[in-house]
Parts: structure tokens; sequence; C-alpha cells
């Protein structure tokens, strides 16, 4: 009898970076619940086009930063696969670009609330079922930071930042937590990535404007970042917890 395949969920895996990492999570194996929050056409459309190429996924709606949907979610995901062994923690959201003296405390914890809470929970409920001290068999973590963590954006988005540096002081402490439990704890910061996401935070054009500033003259592909997760998450990672992998044209 073949081995049973292995699982992961990659929260906001159904557009930009997540599905990417969801597409060749799939293709290397994987089977995969793609999360979302609120375009169930795209997260429907990748489970579509990953079941025509022989892969196994579904989706999973819920707010990451919601913990009565986090708890859902992971107990969907022991419903249809019966076993969990990795978590990207991908789901991210950037609000339009502000100086701090004109942002409002609701505008700050939306972005904590997805981004760093959501992360938090998700990882909880990995935790809970991938420990060897709560019966399970290991796994692997990946939380998705941003290079931002280390520049800060001034006058764009320090809140953001900030959310990222404490994805990284988490994925250093969350490592160490359950480094003797099975567990790997790695984090990856994408550069520029030509994503959704900069529309979504007002800015369509940010690619093109930034592209020249990036060591590298241009931005990155959403398929770089998940390649380099898609390590991470990998055997060949194996004594590999606690890292911060720079995934940023040398921004
Ligand atoms: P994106 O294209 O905007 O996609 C965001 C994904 O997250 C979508 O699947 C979205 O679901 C989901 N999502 C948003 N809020 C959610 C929530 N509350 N709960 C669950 N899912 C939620 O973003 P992206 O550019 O691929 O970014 C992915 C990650 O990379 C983020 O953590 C981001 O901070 C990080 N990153 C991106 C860049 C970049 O340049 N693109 C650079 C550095 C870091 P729906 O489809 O339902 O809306």
């Amino acid at each position: 009898m073949s081995a049973p395949k292995k699982t992961v969920l990659v929260t906001g895996g159904s557009r930009g970076i997540g599905a990417a990492i969801a597409r060749i999570a799939s293709a290397n194996g994987w089977r995969v619940a793609v999360n979302y929050v609120a375009n169930a056409a795209a997260a429907e459309s990748l489970v579509a086009e990953i079941a025509a190429i022989g892969g196994d996924a579904f989706a999973v709606r819920g707010d990451v930063g919601e913990e009565s949907d986090v708890v859902a979610m992971f107990a969907a995901i022991d419903a249809r696969f019966g076993r969990l062994d990795a978590l990207v923690n991908n789901a991210g959201i950037v609000t339009p670009q502000a100086r701090l003296d004109g942002m409002d405390a609701g505008r700050i914890l939306r972005v904590m609330r997805v981004n760093v809470v959501g992360s938090m929970l998700c990882a909880r409920e990995a935790v809970r079922r991938m420990s060897t001290r709560h019966g399970g068999s290991g796994g692997a973590i990946v939380n998705v930071s941003s290079i931002a963590a280390t520049l800060g954006s001034p006058g764009e988005y320090v809140d953001y930042a900030a959310s990222k540096g404490a994805i990284d002081s988490f994925t250093v402490g969350l490592a160490r937590e359950v480094a003797a439990e099975g567990i790997r704890v790695n984090a990856v910061r994408p550069g520029i990535i030509d994503t959704e996401i900069h529309a979504s935070g007002g800015q369509p054009g940010r690619v093109a404007v930034l592209r020249g500033t990036v060591p590298m003259q241009r931005e990155g592909k959403a398929e770089e970042i998940a390649r380099a997760i898609l390590w991470l998450l990998s055997d060949d990672a194996s004594y590999s917890t606690g890292a911060i992998l720079n995934a940023s044209g040398g921004r």
C-alpha cells in the first residue's frame, strides 16, 4: 500500500501567491485545502483546474482573523482529508497608503487582525493537529512575511510592515517552541510580486513604479515565491527551522 498523500492548508490560496502555492503543491503530490474569504469563484475555479490535472483540492471559506471561522475551517479539513501535514499562512492584506498620522485604530486593527492574529490562530490549530505532543506525526508551517518587515514602509503603510515584523518574531518563537515536537516553522519574505494585492491597497500601478528600485530590476512572479515555500515545506529543508528566507530580488 502506498503512503497516504500529505495535506497542506494554504490560507488565502485562491489568488496571487497563494494560488501559485496551491498549484505547485498539487503538482508536487500534496492534497490542498484552498482557503479564501470572499471570492468563492476564484477558489472554485482553481480547485477545478487542479482536479482537471489529477490533483486533489477543495475550497474552504473562512476569515483567518475570526476565531470561529478558523476552528470551522480546520474541522472541514479534518472531515475532508482526515490529516494535516502542513500549513502556509499566506492570507494577508494591505490598506491604502497613508502616514501614521493619518491612520485610525480601525485600520491598524484590521491589518493586525488578518495578518498577525490570523496567522497565529491558524498555526495554533495546525500545532494541535501536527505536534507529537498532541498525538500528531509532525509537520511544517511556512509564514508569508514581507521584505517590508525589514524596510518599515515609511509613508506607505508602517502598520503593514509592523504586522510582518510580528510574523518574523512569531516564526522564530514558534519554531523554537515546537522544534522538539516534529514541527518546523519557517518564513519567506517576498519583495514586490505581481499580484492583485497592490490594487486592493489602492495602488494598481505600484509594481511598475517600484520595479526600478529592485536590485534585480524586476518584480517577482508568484511562482518564484511559491517555489521557495514548497522547498521549506519539503523534507529537503529537514534541518531548517526558524529560518526567514528573503525572496525579494535583492531588495
Ligand atoms: P492577493 O493577490 O491580494 O491575494 C490575497 C489572498 O488572501 C486571496 O486569496 C484572498 O481571498 C485571501 N484573503 C484576504 N483576506 C483574507 C482573510 N481575512 N481570510 C482568509 N483569506 C483572506 O495577495 P498576494 O499578493 O498573493 O499576497 C499573499 C501574501 O504575500 C500576503 O500575506 C502578503 O502580505 C504577502 N506579500 C505579498 C507581496 C506582493 O508584492 N504581492 C509582497 C510581500 C508579501 P479572496 O480571494 O477571497 O479575496
